[in-house]
């Protein structure tokens, strides 16, 4: 296993420096190992880490843990917290770690001669014991693991659309097999394509 250490520079090299909240996050994937009782970081797909914002953490998080975007064993759920669910995806057994309201103030005690708050916080979140840094609990998903995973392998077409749909991802909608686009849940609006065009003279 790994050293704080060696996963802290692991989670720098990918995050191009070294911050508090990546500090954060491989504490919490170590932590959700230990809780878990699961050899970290996993080759394998059995864990499954739900994180609550995007940005440092989430590198921290992957560099402990093996859970990314790209191995689908990362979701995110956007609520604007460091927080993340790690789910054991064999037995279903799942854990919210979250940092404590008080660990910045806590920061300042553990490293009272640090030059400014921030350098505070990346010596001390390497040091404060989880207890007193994170806060956690045992929670069950409100959407089963299978679901949220989806069905890997399945590969239906859109009957509005045409593209191609994975992972189990179409919804039924007026008698129709839809992706969620065409049903209506949208996150863009198409606008002229000429608003792309090219500057005259060149090519794409
Ligand atoms: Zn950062
Ligand atoms: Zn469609």
């Amino acid at each position: 296993m790994q050293t704080l250490a060696e996963l802290l520079q692991a989670s720098a090299a990918l995050h191009s420096h070294l911050c508090p909240r990546q500090v954060l996050g491989v504490r919490m994937g170590l932590l959700a190992g230990r809780l878990l009782e699961l050899e970290l970081p996993r080759t394998d797909k059995r864990l499954l880490a739900i994180i609550e914002t995007d940005g440092c953490a989430a590198d921290g998080i992957t560099v402990a843990t093996g859970c990314r975007i790209g191995k689908r064993t990362m979701r995110f759920e956007d609520r604007g917290k460091v927080a993340a669910t790690f789910v054991d995806t064999h037995t279903e057994r799942a854990v919210r770690i979250a940092p404590r309201s008080e660990s910045r103030a806590l920061a300042q005690e553990y490293a009272p001669d640090a030059a400014n708050h921030w350098q505070a916080q990346l010596a001390a979140y390497q040091e404060i014991p989880n207890p007193l840094l994170f806060v956690w609990q045992p929670v069950a998903l409100t959407t089963a693991v299978q679901t949220l995973v989806g069905a890997e392998g399945v590969r239906v077409q859109c009957d509005v659309c045409g593209e191609e749909i994975i992972n189990g991802r179409q919804v039924a909608h007026q008698d129709r097999i839809v992706c969620r686009s065409c049903a209506g849940d949208v996150y863009y609006l198409a606008l002229p394509a000429v608003t792309l065009s090219p500057t005259p003279g060149t090519t794409i």
